[in-house]
């Protein structure tokens, strides 16, 4: 039994939950699931009673969803029109939930004008809080809320989510379903993803001249930097696997031939100084923001380690 589910059947609800975890970890879908179970007339999102079959078409009067909508805040007014339904009895005379999605962007006044509601609410009714994460709320809900994270999923999971996907995205997506889903339907991703090991390749597997050609593509790219240290580190990562009898550890399954062809140019020595350099560039990048100035050292450095351990 899951945790909401013991909570229903023992009917030992709180009045505040905050779920949090990052974009697409599933928090909306463990809302939803939980809202079902809140409402259903047996307790067990039964998917067959009136509650039910009204959740799932996403009409259930007793269940209320507010979201920033895309905007970058929740405003106070919003807040309060909710509120002001928060006391009606619930329409098929059991809870009542209300699910706040993006709840780390409530403004402050917005925050406090909940806070009284969660301090004091009517009988039945439940707010489910999602963010991604909870810092970015005020302490007075976070105390009164309790907190659920929601937790990367395993990779076999992964894979029953998106049979499909390769060894690559499952590792790239940190165990976040929906980051998952998305870069699996995601043509452009796969071309970026395919140029930037292109590039990575050249870099190491070309004379000198591959620097340039490695530096304007890092260049052109600056708005997707993190995709990109994390395409050459998984690159480099693999490439010291391969070297190291540890190729079955390999996540660039559908890239071996280029994984191969760096690994025949550099020794283990070489590309732990890679390594190196490429995760002091990603600090540096944190610390001082000079992009361009980071990945030309960056590239620089990883040339040189080749030269002197080959
Ligand atoms: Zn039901």
């Amino acid at each position: 039994m899951t945790f909401f589910e013991k909570a229903v059947a023992n009917d030992s609800l709180g009045h505040a939950y905050i779920i949090e975890g990052e974009t697409g970890s599933g928090k909306k879908t463990l809302a939803d699931y939980f809202a079902a179970l809140a409402v259903c007339a047996k307790g067990c999102a039964c998917g067959e009673c009136r509650q039910c079959v009204q959740t799932k078409a996403g009409v259930n009067p007793d269940i209320t969803v507010i979201s920033a909508e895309g905007k970058t805040s929740i405003s106070v007014d919003k807040v309060r029109d909710l509120i002001s339904t928060v006391a009606y009895r619930a329409v098929h005379g059991g809870r009542r939930v209300f699910i706040i999605q993006d709840a780390d962007l409530l403004t402050p006044q917005a925050q406090n004008a909940l806070l009284k509601v969660i301090e004091e609410p009517p009988a039945g009714v439940v707010f489910l809080l999602l963010c991604r994460q909870k810092s970015q709320m005020l302490r007075t809900i976070t105390s009164r809320s309790q907190v659920l994270k929601v937790s990367p999923l395993s990779k076999e999971v992964l894979k029953q989510i998106v049979p499909q996907c390769g060894e690559f995205e499952i590792a790239y997506c940190k165990g976040n379903a929906g980051k998952l889903m998305q870069i699996c339907a995601d043509d452009e991703f796969k071309t970026f993803r395919d140029d930037a090991v292109k590039a990575i390749a050249k870099l190491f597997t070309h004379g000198e001249d591959a620097l340039y050609d490695t530096a304007d593509f890092f260049e052109q790219n600056k708005e997707r930097k993190e995709d990109l240290f994390t395409i050459i580190l998984y690159v480099l990562r693999d490439v010291m696997c391969k070297k190291t009898m540890l190729a079955k550890y390999i996540i660039n399954t559908d890239k071996a031939d280029i994984i191969n062809s760096i690994s025949s140019v550099l020794s283990p020595v070489s590309c732990m100084r890679a390594i190196e350099a490429v995760l002091e560039a990603e600090r540096g990048m944190g610390k001082y923001g000079n992009y361009n100035m980071a990945v030309q050292t960056m590239l620089i450095r990883c040339k040189n380690a080749m030269k002197k351990h080959r």
